[in-house]
């Protein structure tokens, strides 16, 4: 839905987005360390609920958080 602007569920184009927008409440961020935190877009349909979520721009970009990420998460087919 972030790339297309239509629900790949429904088909509708009925879609909302908080990108960009000043985010408040718990729900928009994701921990990935004691003082790191990603702040998380959400494309929601509005005609069928379907939600899709990302880590916003900025910190998808930020290198230092990324680092982070790869600290402390695990690799999917790393292996392991
Ligand atoms: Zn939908």
């Amino acid at each position: 839905m972030k790339n297309s602007n239509k629900c790949p569920k429904c088909g509708s184009t009925e879609i909302y987005t908080d990108e960009g927008l000043t985010k408040s409440g718990s729900r928009a961020g994701i921990g990935i360390s004691n003082w790191t935190r990603l702040i998380i877009d959400i494309y929601l349909c509005s005609n069928c609920g379907f939600m899709e979520e990302y880590i916003e721009k900025e910190d998808l970009q930020d290198s230092k958080k990324m680092e982070k990420l790869k600290e402390n998460w695990k690799k999917k087919n790393s292996g392991l």
